[in-house]
């Protein structure tokens, strides 16, 4: 028993796992689990927490923690041998807890629970977990009858195999796209390295000139810098219609895909008793019904609408006067929007960059989230997965302990890409004691480099910098938490459209002067952020502000009057789009053009009749900061009162009445629109 993952005293013992443990270790605490779930099932006593969910709670955290630290292990330091003993594994786990999800002993336990005379002294952190649990059940189809149980199973089953199927396609076709520039004058106005890159990618083809995808690091800057609008058309018009029966091959057309995707959602929906996908859907989330979604992205369009239309009458114009172009089309619009950018807002992430050295930009997240919070932030060690990482301390005032959490901040290789906050330990009472929470904070930035000899610390762009406190937002609702419950404490529990809240609102301190006066500092003169540049960059926040509002919020409609009560036997996919569009877009689409088809959020990913999450929780957050704007940014009494109420209750009750207990009223729209620009002054 000398498996370093077993050994769940204090933190994970990251100098002592290798891939070697991952097999041994989690099927140990896989029979663990289910001889807990065994027993719990044979036991005739009366149904307490002390004698349902404690146990269960406990063997499912053992797992759990165990399995996060090799899944974290294996974003963060992968190698060709944990990545086999990750996925080896990973089958085993993932049925464990489906069998507990539609576990019918297990379920009359905590409806037996619910019932008792016991439920009435439960703390209302336990009576919250115990209502997620309950509902988590039904959902997982735990109370259908066995007949529709088999179905409930069979769909669900097809359905991942389709959404899987829906992503293949979409892959293939960009995969299967190439388009070879042969003559040099097609490229200007394309960066060095893109153009580098295209040259790369046509040799390894054995190929003439310069190949051009359907990827990302192709695709954008030519649809953003090439002056060339033929070339800009041609790859709009394969990237708007892959996957769809304009695509270049009929095999990978999702239309029929969709259709039953949308099929069996309605189906899954009847089957527990919803009258649609989108009620199943806000079952888990803040929002109430379809109706009120449909309504508050009905009520955005029509405020942000008039400031997209001028968005694209100040494209139009620019496009008419500056580049004499007497049609703006689809495929133009990036293009147009980073030539005035250009233009109206000359400087370069680069030159901001020199005034964002790393010791400053976490002295100056670290000043914002102690002044506010009344917390300390101490550097402190244990063992980490690689040398770069550090370890943190957060106490109160009073030297107690909050919790701790790593940082892990630069790319490297074998770490997978972008940025995430991660549980290593969540807080709760154990055995009469609290156990502390830990948190990993990962990040993707360059690394400090050497320059004339000299080691140089890392420089962070602004949105690097606002990933940072975006992150830390989240690490900040992991580790205020007061919760005692597992199931509710820190993110767990929340839900879904909100969790975002306590991240975008950390966001909006990088736009503060008084934060950023004391988090810049020139790395080679020393010299704080010049106000005249500052400035810059907020005009800059804002541009064309209305038409990115608007897009978002034409993605988010569709997806949901799509799951509402779109009519599956005779309905248009694409005149609903068309219908989304005339309402609320102002970009003229060209009729080929086929986004539907390769919308991997709602038909290969968990967006579905939930895209309009990000608007959201944008409003909650918005509105949030704005109680900090109006007692001053940096108002400890708002900052303890944010604390209390929204980040230290987690999961344990609606996200609305935390929001509610802190503002003291409903959310409001208007600090979003206001932070957009798109406020008509009074
Ligand atoms: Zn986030």
């Amino acid at each position: 028993m000398n498996n370093p993952l077993l050994d769940l005293s204090g933190l994970p013992k990251f100098a002592a796992v290798n891939a070697g443990h991952v097999k041994s270790a989690i099927e140990t605490l896989l029979a663990e689990a289910r001889a807990v779930v065994e027993k719990l099932a044979a036991d005739q006593g009366a149904a307490s927490w002390d004698a349902v969910v404690t146990p269960l709670d406990d063997v499912n955290e053992r797992l759990s923690r165990a399995w996060g630290t090799v899944g974290h292990l294996n974003a963060v330091v992968n190698s060709p041998e944990l990545r086999d003993a990750y996925n080896g594994m990973l089958p085993a786990v993932t049925q464990y807890w489906t069998e507990i999800s539609q576990n019918e002993t297990l379920f009359a336990k905590y409806k037996a629970l619910r019932a008792s005379p016991d439920h009435s002294r439960l703390s209302a952190a336990q009576q919250k977990s115990l209502e997620n649990e309950l509902r988590d059940f039904r959902l997982s189809g735990a109370e259908l009858s066995a007949d529709n149980k088999a179905r409930f199973m069979a769909v669900q089953e097809e359905l991942s195999s389709l959404m899987s199927t829906f992503n293949d396609h979409v892959l293939d076709a960009a995969n299967a796209f190439a388009h070879y520039v042969l003559s040099e004058a097609e490229l200007s106005g394309l960066p060095g390295d893109v153009i580098a890159a295209a040259r790369e990618s046509a040799v390894k083809d054995g190929k003439e000139g310069w190949k051009f995808t359907l990827h990302a690091p192709s695709y954008m800057p030519v649809m953003q810098y090439a002056d060339f609008h033929p070339l800009r058309e041609r790859l709009y018009r394969a990237y708007t219609t892959r996957a769809s029966e304009l695509g270049s091959n009929p095999e990978w057309d999702n239309s029929a895909t969709i259709q039953r995707i949308l099929e069996l959602r309605a189906e899954t929906a009847a089957l527990l008793g919803f009258g649609n996908y989108a009620e199943l859907s806000l079952a888990t989330k803040m929002a109430d019904s379809p109706a009120e979604v449909i309504a508050f992205l009905r009520e955005m369009a029509a405020r942000a609408k008039p400031f997209a239309e001028t968005d694209w009458a100040e494209l139009e114009d620019f496009a008419r006067r500056e580049l004499n172009m007497a049609q703006v089309n689809a495929w133009d619009v990036a293009y147009l929007a980073e030539k005035l950018r250009e233009r109206r807002y000359a400087f370069s992430d680069n030159e901001v960059k020199q005034y964002f050295p790393e010791p400053q930009v976490l002295a100056g997240l670290f000043r914002v989230v102690e002044t506010i919070y009344g917390v300390k932030i101490s550097a402190a060690s244990t063992e980490t997965w690689h040398a770069d990482v550090r370890f943190f301390d957060v106490r109160n005032g009073d030297g107690s302990l909050v919790g701790q959490f790593y940082l892990d901040l630069y790319a490297r290789d074998a770490k997978r890409g972008g940025a995430w906050m991660d549980d290593a330990v969540t807080r709760r009472r154990k055995n009469g004691a609290i156990q502390h929470p830990v948190a990993y904070l990962t990040c993707n930035f360059a690394a400090p480099v050497a320059q004339n000899g000299q080691m140089r610390p890392a420089l962070f762009t602004h949105d690097d910098v606002i990933t940072l406190f975006h992150e830390f937002g989240h690490g900040l609702h992991h580790l205020l938490t007061e919760v005692e419950e597992l199931g509710v404490s820190g993110i767990n529990g929340v839900e879904w459209d909100a969790v975002e809240l306590p991240s975008q609102f950390m966001e909006n301190f990088c736009w503060e002067w008084d934060v950023l006066k004391h988090m810049t500092r020139h790395v080679d003169t020393g010299e704080t952020l010049p106000r005249a540049l500052f400035d810059k960059m907020l005009a800059a926040r804002n541009f064309q502000a209305g038409m990115a509002f608007v897009r978002q919020l034409e993605f988010s409609l569709f997806d949901m009057l799509l799951h509402t009560d779109f009519d599956l036997a005779g309905g248009s996919l694409l005149a609903l789009m068309d219908e989304v569009r005339s309402e609320v877009a102002v970009v003229p689409y060209p009729s080929f053009n086929r986004t539907a088809h390769a919308f991997g959020h709602i038909f290969g990913g968990g967006y579905a009749a939930g895209y309009y999450s990000y608007k959201w929780a944008e409003v909650l957050s918005a509105d949030a900061y704005a109680a900090f704007e109006e007692s001053g940014v940096l108002n400890a009494d708002t900052g303890a009162r944010f604390r209390r109420e929204v980040l230290a209750r987690g999961g344990s009750r609606p996200a609305l009445e935390s929001f509610m207990a802190f503002r003291g009223r409903k959310p409001d729209i208007e600090p979003l629109l206001r932070h957009n620009g798109m406020k008509l002054a009074a």
